[in-house]
C-alpha cells in the first residue's frame, strides 16, 4: 500500500473533487439520489483517510480508504455523465458510462480491499477502468458547445442551460426545443415579441441562469419574458411543469351512531 501521507496528499484533493460534483448533483432530480448516495462513502473514506494517517501501522484502515473513495468515485462520475450536456444522437452514451463507471468503481473497491487479486479481476478491473477513462476524453469532446442546432436544414442558435425537470445540461435551440433526456418542451426565443393582452404568468416565479445570447453574459432569466440589462435584449422563457396535486383527502368514516 502507498504511504499514508502520500495516500492523504492524493486523496484529500480527490474527494474534494467528488464532494464537488456530489454537491452541484444536488440540484438536478434526476441525480440527487445519487448525490446522496454518493456522499456517505465519500464522507467515510475521507474519515478512513486520517485515521490511517495517525495511525500508520494498521494497514487495513488505508485498505478500507482506497476501497470506500473508489465506490465514491463510481457514483460521482456517475452524477457527471448524467448530467454532462450531450447531443440527441449520443445521449445514449449515459445508458453506457454511467453503470461502467459504477462496475469500474466497484471493482476497483474490491481490488483494494481484498489480500490476493485473481487474474480475472485484474482483467475486468483493467477493461473497465480504461473504458471510465475513455470516457473522460470522449464525453468532454461530444460535449462541446455547438455553434448551432440543425433542426432538418434549419440551422437554429442555441442556448445552454439545465433542464428545469430533470436537471440534465441540455443547448436548447431558439423556439420549442424537447429536453435531450426527459423530453420536457421548453420554448426559449429571443428578441421576445411584444403582444398585447398577453396572459400573466401566473406559475411559481423560477428563473434560470444561462448567457445572454445577445451579449454572451450570464445572467438569471425570470420564467416568462426578460430582459438582459447590458444589451436590453428580451428574452422568453416558457416551459409547462405538471404540478402533482395530492388526491383529496378521503372523508373520515362516519362513526357509527349510537343508539341507546
Ligand atoms: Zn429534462
Ligand atoms: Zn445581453
Amino acid at each position: 500500500m502507498m504511504a499514508p501521507m502520500l495516500q492523504l496528499a492524493l486523496g484529500v484533493p480527490a474527494i474534494a473533487g467528488m464532494l464537488w460534483i456530489f454537491v452541484s448533483g444536488l440540484s438536478a432530480p434526476r441525480t440527487k439520489k445519487l448525490a446522496i448516495f454518493g456522499m456517505i462513502p465519500a464522507g467515510c473514506a475521507f474519515g478512513a483517510l486520517l485515521w490511517s494517517a495517525l495511525n500508520p501501522e494498521v494497514e487495513l484502515v488505508s485498505r478500507f480508504a482506497a476501497s470506500l473513495a473508489a465506490i465514491a468515485g463510481g457514483s460521482a462520475n456517475a452524477v457527471w455523465v448524467s448530467t454532462i450536456a450531450l447531443p440527441r444522437r449520443r445521449v445514449w452514451l449515459r445508458l453506457l458510462f454511467v453503470p461502467m463507471g459504477l462496475w469500474a468503481g466497484a471493482t476497483l473497491s474490491l481490488w483494494f480491499v481484498l489480500p490476493a487479486h485473481g487474474v480475472v479481476l485484474e482483467v475486468c478491473l483493467l477493461l473497465l477502468l480504461s473504458a471510465t477513462l475513455t470516457s473522460w476524453f470522449l464525453l468532454p469532446w461530444y460535449s462541446r458547445r455547438p455553434e448551432y442546432i440543425a433542426l432538418g436544414a434549419r440551422k437554429l442558435p442555441c442556448v445552454r442551460f439545465a433542464c428545469p425537470r430533470c436537471g440534465t445540461r441540455v443547448d436548447w435551440a431558439q423556439g420549442i426545443f424537447a429536453c435531450t433526456d426527459c423530453g420536457l418542451f421548453l420554448h426559449v426565443d429571443w428578441p421576445a415579441q411584444e403582444r398585447e393582452n398577453r396572459p400573466v404568468n401566473v406559475l411559481a416565479e423560477r428563473s434560470i441562469k444561462f448567457e445572454c445570447p445577445g451579449c454572451g453574459k450570464a445572467r438569471e432569466w425570470k420564467r416568462g419574458e426578460d430582459q438582459c440589462e447590458s444589451c436590453g435584449l428580451k428574452v422568453e422563457l416558457h416551459w409547462n411543469e405538471h404540478v402533482r396535486k395530492s388526491p383529496p383527502a378521503p372523508l373520515p368514516p362516519e362513526a357509527p351512531s349510537k343508539r341507546e
